[in-house]
């Protein structure tokens, strides 16, 4: 009896230990159970923010507010490649964009169509306050550039400065060599593009921004010479050019609009010579011009591309020679400022900024 009392009160010790053990084991793992779910949670979240870092590094140059919907391919990605990624704005447009460009921009692309309904501020400020998924990558590009800061008078008495805006009212297709070291030949003028908002042809705008730029310059000390001051001429590619070498220009200026089948296209391009004794320099030169037009509009810079593909180039290769694309007619907002008479005029502060550098060089 006396043993089987003792077992007893022995079970009935083992029996509670075991049940503060149990009682012990669920508090311990409850939380851990918990805890483990909540690093889970956390880790949704970043995969977004993950996401919104990449996309800087993939656009260096997007920093300023009119490039939301637009990728941006740096010079260095362009020379790389002796095939031009855009078309020929002396013969064919619209222009192609080719592969190499379209790519970059479809990350962007994919937001655009949010991000330009919304304020620029409203998209910032939700960025920073919290991890939403969609409105980051709009945001990015936004806050370096202060557009039309470039707006001061320059000393630009001595130079010589010889603008050629593109194309005229009736197209020449009449053949001429495309470089002095070619047999190749090419129209002699094309007619250019026209603007998807606006309706202007592209000859009528890039004259209209010639003759302020012109008043520009002289204001500013500048000779100026223009290839043509009317839409009625007939002036091919080389003719053009002998007028700058001819004048011997510190700067000519070709003025362009560009044209692509990718409608959210849009920024600043430049375009140079890749042969000639002034070879070397050109590209710097072109990221000088291309940079001063971004500082001074607030747009993006495409980068400079030199090749041998176009013939008002090519034909001046004794001088400082610049063809520049100063924005797309393709793209609504860009065809608008195009035509804005303020923008034009930050264009031309833009170009003036330009031709003092390239006078102190
Ligand atoms: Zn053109």
């Amino acid at each position: 009896m006396k043993n089987s009392k003792k077992l007893i009160a022995g079970m009935s010790v083992v029996t509670g230990l075991l049940l503060i053990l149990t009682i012990v084991l669920m508090f311990t793992i409850g939380p851990w159970k918990k805890a483990s779910t909540k690093t889970s949670d956390v880790r949704a979240p970043r995969k977004t923010s993950e996401k919104n870092t990449e996309d800087p590094d993939e656009d260096p140059d997007a920093t300023d507010s009119q490039s939301q919907g637009e990728a941006l391919i740096s010079g260095s990605e362009w020379t790389a490649s002796d095939e031009d990624p855009w078309d020929d704005p002396e013969t064919t447009e619209p222009s192609e964009i080719t592969e190499e460009t379209e790519e970059p921009t479809s990350e962007t692309e994919d937001t655009t169509e949010e991000s330009t309904e919304e304020t620029t501020e409203e998209t910032t400020e939700e960025t920073t306050a919290e991890p939403t998924p969609e409105p980051e990558t709009s945001s990015e590009p936004e806050p370096t550039r202060e557009p039309g800061n470039s707006g001061g008078s320059y000393d630009l008495s001595g130079m010589v400065i010889v603008i050629d805006p593109g194309h005229q009212r009736h197209a020449n297709s009449d053949q001429e060599p495309v470089a002095p070291w070619s047999d190749e030949t090419k129209a002699k003028v094309s007619a250019g593009t026209s603007g998807v908002a606006t309706g202007r042809p592209e000859y009528e705008v890039v004259l209209e921004i010639g003759l302020r730029m012109r008043d520009t310059l002289e204001a500013m000390g500048a000779t100026v010479i223009m290839t043509r001051t009317s839409n009625d001429v007939d002036l091919s590619n080389i003719e053009r050019a002998n007028i700058a070498v001819e004048n011997n220009a510190d700067v000519f200026l070709r003025l362009h609009c560009d044209s692509s089948d990718n409608s959210s296209a849009r920024g600043i391009g430049v375009f140079v010579c890749s042969r000639g004794d002034l070879a070397d320099s050109q590209v710097k030169w072109g990221d000088w011009l291309g940079n001063c037009l971004a500082d001074a509009t607030g747009s993006n810079y495409r980068g400079c591309n030199a090749s041998t593909t176009y013939s008002g180039l090519n034909w001046a290769t004794s001088v400082p020679s610049f063809l520049l694309e100063m924005g797309f007619m393709s793209n609504e907002d860009d065809d608008w400022l195009l035509s804005d008479p303020d923008y034009q005029q930050k264009i031309c502060n833009g170009v003036a900024a330009f031709c003092s550098k390239m006078k102190n060089r």
